[in-house]
């Protein structure tokens, strides 16, 4: 995901805690087993205005609303996959300046030539997906660079549905649900703190846990999908990621794109054999869960979670991440000086606390 700091805006969140704090109504306080009753954050110090606060922008937190129109688009019938992208666990990337965003030119050719081998990985995925009987394709632009449009829609599968652009209510798995038969990642990256290319996770400054349970960000979207039947097929990435995945999802197919040698560098598999096989492991992916081989990882309710915000982050916008509206989190101060908790039965609330910590340092 990535490319946080570029535009910082201080937040108003002041107005979400201190209902959350007086009403006890919202999400967190009145949820069974969510964070009932649990101290918040003392509202922020006045000044401290966010300019476009998620609830007076349409788009940020309505993922039950991105659901139901996504549902809709999904045809009775068939087989549908809904692939999620990113584009740091690409083969060849390894650069997060230059390669994963605009840069300041605004028109970096190294992250365009990038863009190029988003759209032949995922086009490789489709077509492996497609021989082994899938029907229709659901595609996440995964990737914050270029706010979430980096996919080349001029030269992306005819049958693609793009999820693109931002704000976008839960960025990394946006609208999935029960309609879909699996799930599908390339171009993750292993989590913050783990060994490898450009590894990271959301704002984070290591990794969320679920019931102690480490989850990088497709780990997160394959938990959200899993909630909703939706088993995890086929991910790529390099080798510290796949050995992540295969730790916490065993039963779907692997593909490793590259080996990380530090955090900015490696062995780069050749384009051409990448591509082969990830479209050979989608074809296996698509078959097995046809036989019903692939195996749904769910975790027991409710959802403990954990995560700590990055250190980096400037103190105002640090605020904002620190009190996602809505939710009653707790402060963790074990853990460290900017780690929180929050219980919950829904795992799509996850994805809406980490699409507003993205909005505290992300906007348009
Ligand atoms: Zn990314």
């Amino acid at each position: 995901m990535s490319r946080h700091g570029m535009s910082l805006a201080l937040c108003a969140l002041i107005a979400g805690a201190s209902a959350l704090q007086s009403q006890g109504t919202g999400r967190g306080a009145s949820g069974a087993g969510r964070g009932g009753g649990a101290a918040v954050l003392p509202p922020a110090p006045p000044g401290d205005a966010d300019t476009l606060p998620p609830a007076k922008y349409f788009g940020v937190t309505e993922y039950d609303l991105a659901r139901t129109k996504l549902e809709k688009l999904v045809k009775p019938g068939g087989f549908a996959v809904y692939i999620v992208t990113d584009m740091e666990g690409l083969a060849g990337v390894v650069n997060n300046g230059r390669e994963m965003s605009t840069g300041r030119s605004g028109n970096s050719p190294d992250h365009q030539r990038f863009r190029q081998e988003l759209t032949d990985e995922l086009n490789a995925a489709i077509a492996g997906a497609r021989l082994g009987g899938a029907t229709q394709f659901f595609v996440v632009e995964g990737h914050g660079g270029n706010n979430f449009r980096n996919v080349l829609v001029d030269k992306v599968d005819p049958d693609a549905i793009l999820l693109r652009g931002w704000p976008r209510p839960n960025v990394m798995e946006t609208g999935v649900n029960a309609k879909m038969n699996m799930m599908m990642v390339v171009g993750n990256h292993p989590n913050a703190g783990t060994p490898g290319i450009i590894a990271h996770s959301y704002a984070l400054g290591s990794a969320l846990t679920v019931n102690g349970i480490k989850l990088n960000e497709s780990g997160i979207s394959a938990f959200v999908g899993a909630e909703f039947g939706v088993p995890l097929g086929m991910v790529a990435g390099d080798d510290s990621y796949a050995a992540e995945m295969k730790e916490t999802f065993p039963s779907a197919e692997v593909v490793t794109v590259k080996v990380a040698m530090s955090g900015a560098g490696g062995a780069m598999l050749p384009f051409a054999r990448v591509h082969a096989q990830i479209k050979a492991a989608a074809t296996k992916a698509v078959q097995r869960a046809k036989a019903g081989q692939l195996k749904l990882v769910t975790f027991a309710k409710p959802y403990h979670i954990a995560w700590c915000i990055r250190n980096t982050f400037a103190q105002p916008v640090y605020e904002v991440m620190a009190r996602p509206a809505g939710f009653a989190i707790r402060p963790d101060s074990a853990s460290g000086p900017r780690c929180f908790t929050y219980d919950t039965n829904k795992a799509e609330e996850i994805g809406t606390i980490m699409n507003l910590v993205e909005w505290a340092a992300l906007k348009p």
